[in-house]
Protein backbone atom coordinates (compact mmCIF):
# COMPACT_ATOMS: atom_id res chain seq x y z
CA UNK A 1 0.00 0.00 0.00
CA UNK A 2 1.69 3.26 -1.15
CA UNK A 3 1.36 6.52 0.70
CA UNK A 4 -1.75 8.66 -0.16
CA UNK A 5 0.31 11.54 -1.20
CA UNK A 6 1.82 9.85 -4.03
CA UNK A 7 0.20 9.84 -7.79
CA UNK A 8 0.18 6.87 -10.29
CA UNK A 9 0.10 8.13 -13.60
CA UNK A 10 -1.01 5.42 -15.89
CA UNK A 11 0.87 5.75 -19.80
CA UNK A 12 4.07 6.61 -20.56
CA UNK A 13 3.69 8.73 -23.60
CA UNK A 14 4.33 12.29 -23.60
CA UNK A 15 2.01 13.35 -22.01
CA UNK A 16 1.89 10.65 -18.68
CA UNK A 17 5.87 11.85 -18.63
CA UNK A 18 5.94 15.30 -18.64
CA UNK A 19 3.19 15.03 -16.16
CA UNK A 20 4.98 12.86 -13.74
CA UNK A 21 7.88 14.88 -14.44
CA UNK A 22 6.61 18.25 -13.40
CA UNK A 23 4.99 16.46 -10.13
CA UNK A 24 8.27 14.86 -9.13
CA UNK A 25 9.93 18.12 -9.75
CA UNK A 26 7.57 19.39 -7.41
CA UNK A 27 9.24 16.82 -4.75
CA UNK A 28 5.43 14.51 -5.41
CA UNK A 29 6.35 10.66 -5.64
CA UNK A 30 5.10 9.22 -8.98
CA UNK A 31 4.81 5.43 -9.87
CA UNK A 32 4.18 5.70 -14.19
CA UNK A 33 3.15 2.72 -15.85
CA UNK A 34 3.05 1.51 -19.20
CA UNK A 35 2.10 -1.65 -21.00
CA UNK A 36 4.59 -1.24 -23.51
CA UNK A 37 7.83 -1.76 -23.03
CA UNK A 38 9.11 1.41 -23.33
CA UNK A 39 8.48 4.80 -25.11
CA UNK A 40 6.32 4.22 -28.21
CA UNK A 41 8.21 4.88 -31.43
CA UNK A 42 6.04 4.56 -34.26
CA UNK A 43 5.30 8.07 -36.27
CA UNK A 44 3.30 10.38 -34.48
CA UNK A 45 3.16 14.20 -33.55
CA UNK A 46 6.48 16.30 -34.61
CA UNK A 47 5.90 19.48 -34.24
CA UNK A 48 5.82 21.75 -30.74
CA UNK A 49 4.34 25.16 -31.46
CA UNK A 50 5.95 27.97 -30.08
CA UNK A 51 3.14 28.72 -27.13
CA UNK A 52 4.35 25.33 -25.41
CA UNK A 53 7.95 25.95 -25.15
CA UNK A 54 7.49 27.94 -22.57
CA UNK A 55 6.44 24.92 -20.61
CA UNK A 56 9.00 22.53 -22.12
CA UNK A 57 11.60 25.02 -20.94
CA UNK A 58 10.43 25.47 -17.06
CA UNK A 59 10.62 21.72 -16.79
CA UNK A 60 14.32 21.53 -18.08
CA UNK A 61 14.04 20.07 -21.67
CA UNK A 62 13.88 22.46 -23.96
CA UNK A 63 17.89 22.65 -24.49
CA UNK A 64 17.84 18.65 -24.94
CA UNK A 65 14.74 19.12 -27.42
CA UNK A 66 16.52 21.81 -29.56
CA UNK A 67 20.50 19.30 -29.88
CA UNK A 68 18.10 16.41 -30.88
CA UNK A 69 15.11 18.09 -33.24
CA UNK A 70 15.61 21.66 -34.43
CA UNK A 71 13.99 25.14 -34.08
CA UNK A 72 11.99 26.85 -37.47
CA UNK A 73 9.60 29.12 -38.53
CA UNK A 74 8.99 28.73 -42.06
CA UNK A 75 5.45 27.90 -43.59
CA UNK A 76 4.04 27.08 -47.20
CA UNK A 77 0.79 26.60 -48.36
CA UNK A 78 0.83 24.78 -51.77
CA UNK A 79 -2.40 24.21 -53.78
CA UNK A 80 -2.08 21.07 -55.21
CA UNK A 81 -4.12 22.05 -58.77
CA UNK A 82 -2.71 24.96 -59.53
CA UNK A 83 1.18 24.85 -58.27
CA UNK A 84 0.45 28.30 -56.44
CA UNK A 85 2.90 28.78 -53.47
CA UNK A 86 1.93 30.74 -50.54
CA UNK A 87 4.98 31.04 -48.39
CA UNK A 88 5.09 32.66 -45.11
CA UNK A 89 7.59 33.12 -41.62
CA UNK A 90 6.42 33.27 -38.29
CA UNK A 91 9.30 35.19 -37.23
CA UNK A 92 6.39 38.10 -36.90
CA UNK A 93 6.19 36.30 -33.22
CA UNK A 94 9.71 38.20 -32.62
CA UNK A 95 9.33 40.79 -29.73
CA UNK A 96 6.02 38.95 -28.47
CA UNK A 97 7.63 36.09 -26.86
CA UNK A 98 10.88 34.52 -25.98
CA UNK A 99 10.28 31.58 -28.19
CA UNK A 100 9.56 33.08 -31.56
CA UNK A 101 9.45 29.84 -33.37
CA UNK A 102 8.18 26.06 -33.51
CA UNK A 103 10.25 23.23 -32.90
CA UNK A 104 10.59 19.94 -34.58
CA UNK A 105 11.03 16.55 -33.00
CA UNK A 106 9.55 12.99 -32.69
CA UNK A 107 6.89 13.14 -29.72
CA UNK A 108 8.99 9.78 -28.71
CA UNK A 109 11.65 11.90 -28.86
CA UNK A 110 11.06 14.54 -26.20
CA UNK A 111 9.57 11.57 -24.57
CA UNK A 112 12.46 9.87 -23.83
CA UNK A 113 14.63 13.29 -22.77
CA UNK A 114 11.14 13.91 -20.11
CA UNK A 115 11.77 9.96 -19.38
CA UNK A 116 15.47 10.66 -18.89
CA UNK A 117 15.06 13.44 -16.50
CA UNK A 118 12.21 11.76 -14.68
CA UNK A 119 14.02 8.27 -13.46
CA UNK A 120 17.36 10.57 -12.20
CA UNK A 121 14.70 11.50 -9.64
CA UNK A 122 14.66 9.61 -6.21
CA UNK A 123 10.93 9.29 -5.51
CA UNK A 124 9.85 8.64 -9.38
CA UNK A 125 9.65 5.20 -10.86
CA UNK A 126 8.37 4.15 -13.93
CA UNK A 127 7.00 0.34 -14.70
CA UNK A 128 7.10 -0.75 -18.68
CA UNK A 129 5.30 -3.71 -18.98
CA UNK A 130 2.86 -3.12 -16.88
CA UNK A 131 -0.93 -2.91 -18.02
CA UNK A 132 -3.58 -1.05 -15.99
CA UNK A 133 -6.57 -3.33 -15.83
CA UNK A 134 -8.85 -1.78 -13.35
CA UNK A 135 -9.50 0.71 -10.27
CA UNK A 136 -11.14 1.62 -7.19
CA UNK A 137 -11.47 4.94 -5.30
CA UNK A 138 -12.70 5.92 -2.08
CA UNK A 139 -12.50 9.31 0.17
CA UNK A 140 -8.40 8.88 0.86
CA UNK A 141 -7.29 6.99 -2.69
CA UNK A 142 -7.49 4.83 -5.64
CA UNK A 143 -6.23 1.03 -5.95
CA UNK A 144 -5.22 0.62 -9.15
CA UNK A 145 -5.02 -2.74 -10.59
CA UNK A 146 -2.19 -3.74 -12.69
CA UNK A 147 -0.73 -6.47 -15.00
CA UNK A 148 2.65 -6.73 -15.44
CA UNK A 149 5.59 -8.77 -15.98
CA UNK A 150 5.04 -10.31 -11.84
CA UNK A 151 1.69 -11.24 -12.79
CA UNK A 152 -1.50 -9.27 -11.49
CA UNK A 153 -0.93 -6.82 -9.00
CA UNK A 154 -2.50 -3.54 -7.26
CA UNK A 155 -1.03 0.22 -6.21
CA UNK A 156 -2.23 1.73 -4.05
CA UNK A 157 -1.93 5.85 -4.85
CA UNK A 158 -3.44 9.05 -3.54
CA UNK A 159 -4.73 10.58 -7.03
CA UNK A 160 -4.35 8.83 -10.52
CA UNK A 161 -3.75 11.15 -13.60
CA UNK A 162 -5.21 8.72 -16.80
CA UNK A 163 -2.70 9.94 -19.59
CA UNK A 164 -3.55 6.14 -21.20
CA UNK A 165 -4.43 7.23 -25.23
CA UNK A 166 -7.42 8.14 -27.10
CA UNK A 167 -8.66 4.56 -26.18
CA UNK A 168 -8.15 4.97 -22.57
CA UNK A 169 -8.87 2.09 -20.76
CA UNK A 170 -9.11 4.91 -17.17
CA UNK A 171 -11.38 6.94 -18.93
CA UNK A 172 -13.44 3.88 -19.47
CA UNK A 173 -13.28 2.24 -15.81
CA UNK A 174 -14.46 5.66 -14.92
CA UNK A 175 -17.70 4.55 -17.09
CA UNK A 176 -17.42 8.39 -19.04
CA UNK A 177 -18.08 9.13 -22.41
CA UNK A 178 -15.37 9.93 -24.81
CA UNK A 179 -18.50 12.15 -26.95
CA UNK A 180 -17.87 13.37 -30.35
CA UNK A 181 -17.26 11.56 -33.69
CA UNK A 182 -15.20 9.30 -35.84
CA UNK A 183 -13.80 11.03 -39.57
CA UNK A 184 -14.78 8.91 -42.36
CA UNK A 185 -11.21 9.10 -43.03
CA UNK A 186 -8.00 7.67 -41.98
CA UNK A 187 -4.80 9.54 -41.81
CA UNK A 188 -1.27 7.82 -42.49
CA UNK A 189 1.56 9.27 -41.64
CA UNK A 190 4.61 8.00 -43.84
CA UNK A 191 8.69 9.22 -42.49
CA UNK A 192 10.54 9.27 -45.45
CA UNK A 193 13.64 10.45 -46.47
CA UNK A 194 12.92 12.71 -49.57
CA UNK A 195 13.72 16.28 -49.81
CA UNK A 196 10.64 18.06 -50.37
CA UNK A 197 12.50 21.52 -49.69
CA UNK A 198 13.04 20.65 -53.62
CA UNK A 199 9.58 21.37 -54.63
CA UNK A 200 9.85 24.59 -52.83
CA UNK A 201 7.59 23.42 -50.07
CA UNK A 202 8.73 25.05 -46.46
CA UNK A 203 10.11 23.00 -43.48
CA UNK A 204 5.90 22.80 -42.79
CA UNK A 205 4.01 22.76 -45.79
CA UNK A 206 0.11 22.25 -46.30
CA UNK A 207 -0.90 20.41 -49.71
CA UNK A 208 -4.42 21.79 -50.20
CA UNK A 209 -6.44 19.01 -52.70
CA UNK A 210 -9.46 17.17 -51.67
CA UNK A 211 -7.63 13.97 -52.81
CA UNK A 212 -4.19 14.35 -52.80
CA UNK A 213 -4.04 16.66 -49.58
CA UNK A 214 -1.19 16.16 -47.28
CA UNK A 215 0.75 17.58 -44.14
CA UNK A 216 4.52 17.31 -44.95
CA UNK A 217 7.07 18.26 -42.45
CA UNK A 218 10.79 17.95 -41.80
CA UNK A 219 11.75 15.56 -38.83
CA UNK A 220 15.24 15.59 -38.07
CA UNK A 221 17.90 17.65 -39.43
CA UNK A 222 19.68 14.55 -41.35
CA UNK A 223 16.82 14.70 -43.87
CA UNK A 224 13.91 13.01 -42.63
CA UNK A 225 10.68 14.37 -43.46
CA UNK A 226 7.10 13.48 -42.65
CA UNK A 227 4.03 13.29 -45.06
CA UNK A 228 0.47 12.44 -43.79
CA UNK A 229 -2.09 12.37 -46.19
CA UNK A 230 -5.53 10.87 -46.14
CA UNK A 231 -7.82 7.93 -47.29
CA UNK A 232 -11.23 6.57 -47.25
CA UNK A 233 -11.69 4.91 -44.05
CA UNK A 234 -13.37 1.82 -45.56
CA UNK A 235 -10.24 1.01 -47.89
CA UNK A 236 -8.41 -2.07 -46.17
CA UNK A 237 -5.83 -0.73 -43.68
CA UNK A 238 -3.54 -3.83 -44.75
CA UNK A 239 -2.93 -3.01 -48.33
CA UNK A 240 -2.06 0.25 -47.26
CA UNK A 241 1.26 -0.12 -48.73
CA UNK A 242 0.24 -1.32 -51.88
CA UNK A 243 -1.81 2.16 -52.91
CA UNK A 244 1.15 4.51 -50.88
CA UNK A 245 3.27 4.55 -54.11
CA UNK A 246 0.36 5.33 -56.34
CA UNK A 247 -0.10 8.30 -53.81
CA UNK A 248 3.41 9.38 -54.07
CA UNK A 249 3.59 9.38 -57.97
CA UNK A 250 0.73 12.14 -57.81
CA UNK A 251 2.35 14.38 -55.82
CA UNK A 252 5.91 13.85 -56.59
CA UNK A 253 6.13 13.05 -60.34
CA UNK A 254 9.47 11.90 -61.50
CA UNK A 255 10.53 11.02 -57.84
CA UNK A 256 12.61 7.57 -58.06
CA UNK A 257 13.85 7.27 -54.54
CA UNK A 258 11.06 8.11 -51.48
CA UNK A 259 13.67 6.58 -48.86
CA UNK A 260 10.55 5.57 -46.87
CA UNK A 261 11.23 4.79 -43.25
CA UNK A 262 8.08 4.27 -41.29
CA UNK A 263 4.32 4.89 -41.64
CA UNK A 264 1.53 4.47 -38.83
CA UNK A 265 -2.31 4.69 -40.17
CA UNK A 266 -4.26 7.05 -37.70
CA UNK A 267 -8.43 7.20 -37.04
CA UNK A 268 -9.11 10.68 -36.19
CA UNK A 269 -11.48 11.90 -33.72
CA UNK A 270 -13.44 15.26 -32.47
CA UNK A 271 -14.14 13.82 -29.22
CA UNK A 272 -13.90 14.66 -25.38
CA UNK A 273 -14.77 12.90 -22.12
CA UNK A 274 -17.41 13.54 -20.33
CA UNK A 275 -15.61 15.18 -17.05
CA UNK A 276 -12.15 15.35 -17.17
CA UNK A 277 -12.37 14.61 -13.16
CA UNK A 278 -13.72 11.82 -11.22
CA UNK A 279 -12.83 11.78 -7.72
CA UNK A 280 -9.37 11.49 -7.35
CA UNK A 281 -8.27 10.50 -11.16
CA UNK A 282 -7.47 13.27 -13.45
CA UNK A 283 -7.62 12.44 -17.34
CA UNK A 284 -5.11 13.93 -19.35
CA UNK A 285 -3.63 14.22 -23.33
CA UNK A 286 -5.77 12.00 -25.75
CA UNK A 287 -7.37 10.36 -22.80
CA UNK A 288 -9.52 13.36 -22.50
CA UNK A 289 -9.88 14.76 -25.41
CA UNK A 290 -8.70 13.83 -29.46
CA UNK A 291 -8.63 15.96 -32.28
CA UNK A 292 -7.56 15.00 -36.27
CA UNK A 293 -4.30 16.36 -36.10
CA UNK A 294 -4.15 19.13 -39.00
CA UNK A 295 -2.59 21.60 -37.61
CA UNK A 296 -1.01 20.16 -34.74
CA UNK A 297 -3.05 20.85 -32.20
CA UNK A 298 -3.25 16.85 -30.51
CA UNK A 299 -0.64 17.00 -28.66
CA UNK A 300 -0.60 21.02 -27.89
CA UNK A 301 -3.54 20.51 -26.00
CA UNK A 302 -2.14 17.89 -24.45
CA UNK A 303 0.78 19.45 -22.83
CA UNK A 304 -1.23 22.61 -22.04
CA UNK A 305 -3.37 20.36 -19.81
CA UNK A 306 -0.10 18.62 -18.14
CA UNK A 307 1.31 22.06 -17.45
CA UNK A 308 -1.99 23.23 -15.05
CA UNK A 309 -2.40 19.75 -13.95
CA UNK A 310 0.83 18.96 -12.27
CA UNK A 311 1.23 22.69 -10.64
CA UNK A 312 -2.21 22.16 -9.07
CA UNK A 313 -2.44 18.51 -8.30
CA UNK A 314 1.08 19.35 -6.25
CA UNK A 315 -0.32 21.84 -4.61
CA UNK A 316 -3.25 19.94 -3.60
CA UNK A 317 -0.99 17.50 -2.51
CA UNK A 318 0.92 19.92 -0.20
CA UNK A 319 -2.45 21.58 1.00
CA UNK A 320 -1.78 24.27 -0.30
CA UNK A 321 -5.26 24.42 -2.69
CA UNK A 322 -8.48 23.18 -1.69
CA UNK A 323 -9.41 20.02 -4.54
CA UNK A 324 -12.01 22.25 -6.61
CA UNK A 325 -8.93 23.69 -8.51
CA UNK A 326 -9.11 20.38 -9.64
CA UNK A 327 -12.46 20.98 -10.89
CA UNK A 328 -11.46 23.86 -12.32
CA UNK A 329 -8.47 22.06 -14.50
CA UNK A 330 -11.44 19.76 -15.48
CA UNK A 331 -13.93 21.83 -16.26
CA UNK A 332 -11.55 24.37 -18.21
CA UNK A 333 -9.15 22.32 -19.78
CA UNK A 334 -12.29 21.03 -21.46
CA UNK A 335 -14.13 24.37 -22.44
CA UNK A 336 -10.78 25.09 -24.25
CA UNK A 337 -10.80 21.80 -26.01
CA UNK A 338 -14.60 22.04 -27.60
CA UNK A 339 -14.75 25.98 -28.16
CA UNK A 340 -11.30 26.71 -29.39
CA UNK A 341 -8.82 23.85 -30.50
CA UNK A 342 -11.12 21.46 -31.92
CA UNK A 343 -12.68 23.68 -34.30
CA UNK A 344 -9.91 25.44 -34.97
CA UNK A 345 -8.28 21.93 -36.07
CA UNK A 346 -11.60 21.06 -38.14
CA UNK A 347 -11.25 24.51 -39.71
CA UNK A 348 -7.60 23.64 -40.79
CA UNK A 349 -8.75 19.98 -41.98
CA UNK A 350 -11.52 21.61 -44.19
CA UNK A 351 -9.27 24.14 -45.60
CA UNK A 352 -6.25 21.16 -46.74
CA UNK A 353 -8.11 18.37 -47.15
CA UNK A 354 -11.89 19.16 -48.01
CA UNK A 355 -11.53 21.37 -50.95
CA UNK A 356 -14.43 20.09 -53.39
CA UNK A 357 -16.01 23.34 -53.45
CA UNK A 358 -14.34 25.46 -55.93
CA UNK A 359 -15.67 28.76 -54.68
CA UNK A 360 -14.69 27.87 -51.37
CA UNK A 361 -11.33 26.82 -52.31
CA UNK A 362 -10.83 30.52 -53.52
CA UNK A 363 -12.03 32.14 -50.70
CA UNK A 364 -9.65 30.04 -48.60
CA UNK A 365 -6.62 30.60 -51.01
CA UNK A 366 -7.47 34.23 -50.87
CA UNK A 367 -7.47 34.85 -46.96
CA UNK A 368 -4.37 32.58 -47.29
CA UNK A 369 -2.52 35.24 -49.69
CA UNK A 370 -3.61 37.96 -47.41
CA UNK A 371 -2.59 36.08 -43.95
CA UNK A 372 1.24 35.73 -45.71
CA UNK A 373 1.19 39.01 -46.78
CA UNK A 374 -0.18 40.88 -44.01
CA UNK A 375 1.75 40.91 -40.22
CA UNK A 376 -0.81 41.74 -38.24
CA UNK A 377 -3.39 38.97 -39.84
CA UNK A 378 -0.78 36.25 -39.44
CA UNK A 379 0.27 37.60 -35.86
CA UNK A 380 -3.64 37.54 -34.74
CA UNK A 381 -3.72 34.31 -36.59
CA UNK A 382 -0.65 32.84 -34.76
CA UNK A 383 -2.27 33.93 -31.55
CA UNK A 384 -4.83 31.35 -31.52
CA UNK A 385 -1.78 28.94 -30.50
CA UNK A 386 -1.89 31.09 -26.72
CA UNK A 387 -5.37 30.78 -26.74
CA UNK A 388 -5.39 27.28 -26.51
CA UNK A 389 -2.96 27.85 -22.98
CA UNK A 390 -4.65 27.70 -19.69
CA UNK A 391 -3.31 30.80 -16.92
CA UNK A 392 -2.10 28.68 -14.05
CA UNK A 393 -4.32 27.66 -11.46
CA UNK A 394 -1.97 27.77 -8.57
CA UNK A 395 1.06 30.45 -7.57
CA UNK A 396 3.72 29.10 -9.38
CA UNK A 397 7.10 28.35 -8.29
C1 LIG B 1 -0.02 8.41 -36.66
C2 LIG B 1 -0.27 9.58 -35.75
C3 LIG B 1 0.15 10.83 -36.15
C4 LIG B 1 -0.09 11.92 -35.32
N1 LIG B 1 0.32 13.13 -35.73
C5 LIG B 1 0.12 14.18 -34.93
C6 LIG B 1 0.61 15.47 -35.26
O1 LIG B 1 1.22 15.66 -36.32
N2 LIG B 1 0.40 16.50 -34.42
C7 LIG B 1 -0.26 16.31 -33.22
O2 LIG B 1 -0.41 17.27 -32.43
N3 LIG B 1 -0.71 15.12 -32.86
C8 LIG B 1 -0.54 14.06 -33.69
N4 LIG B 1 -0.96 12.85 -33.30
C9 LIG B 1 -1.62 12.76 -32.01
C10 LIG B 1 -0.57 12.69 -30.91
O3 LIG B 1 0.29 11.63 -31.22
C11 LIG B 1 -1.29 12.52 -29.60
O4 LIG B 1 -1.99 13.74 -29.34
C12 LIG B 1 -0.30 12.21 -28.49
O5 LIG B 1 0.27 10.95 -28.68
C13 LIG B 1 -1.02 12.23 -27.16
O6 LIG B 1 -0.11 11.83 -26.19
P1 LIG B 1 -0.62 11.05 -24.90
O7 LIG B 1 0.57 10.93 -24.03
O8 LIG B 1 -1.86 11.70 -24.39
O9 LIG B 1 -1.10 9.63 -25.43
P2 LIG B 1 -0.25 8.47 -26.14
O10 LIG B 1 0.94 9.02 -26.83
O11 LIG B 1 -1.24 7.69 -26.93
O12 LIG B 1 0.29 7.59 -24.92
C14 LIG B 1 -0.59 6.74 -24.21
C15 LIG B 1 0.26 5.70 -23.49
O13 LIG B 1 -0.63 4.96 -22.66
C16 LIG B 1 -0.24 3.60 -22.72
N5 LIG B 1 -1.40 2.78 -22.38
C17 LIG B 1 -2.54 2.59 -23.07
N6 LIG B 1 -3.33 1.73 -22.45
C18 LIG B 1 -2.69 1.34 -21.33
C19 LIG B 1 -3.02 0.45 -20.25
N7 LIG B 1 -4.16 -0.25 -20.20
N8 LIG B 1 -2.12 0.31 -19.25
C20 LIG B 1 -0.94 1.00 -19.27
N9 LIG B 1 -0.60 1.83 -20.27
C21 LIG B 1 -1.46 2.00 -21.27
C22 LIG B 1 0.25 3.40 -24.14
O14 LIG B 1 1.13 2.28 -24.22
C23 LIG B 1 0.95 4.72 -24.42
O15 LIG B 1 2.33 4.68 -24.11
C24 LIG B 1 -0.75 11.74 -34.09
C25 LIG B 1 -1.14 10.48 -33.68
C26 LIG B 1 -0.90 9.39 -34.50
C27 LIG B 1 -1.34 8.01 -34.03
Amino acid sequence: MGSPENVVVVGGGPIGLVSALGLAQAGVPVTVIDRAAGVIASPRAIVYHWSVLEGIERLGLLEDALAVGFAKQDYTYADFRSGERIHYSIDVLEGHTAFPYNLHIGQHQLAEIALQRLVELPHAEVRWGTEFVGLEQDDTGVTVHTVGPDGASSLRAGWVIGADGASSPVRKALGLEFEGFTWPKRFVAVNLRYDFSLNDYARTTFLIDDQYGAVIAKLTSDGLWRCTYSEPLELPEETITERMPDYFKVILPGATDLGIDAFSPYRMHQRAAARFRSGRVLLAGDAAHATNPSGGYGLTSGLFDAFVLYDALAAVIRGEASETVLDVYADERRRNFLEIVSPAATENKRVIFDTSDPAQREVDLTNLRRMASDKDVLLSRLMLLDRMRTRPLVPTP
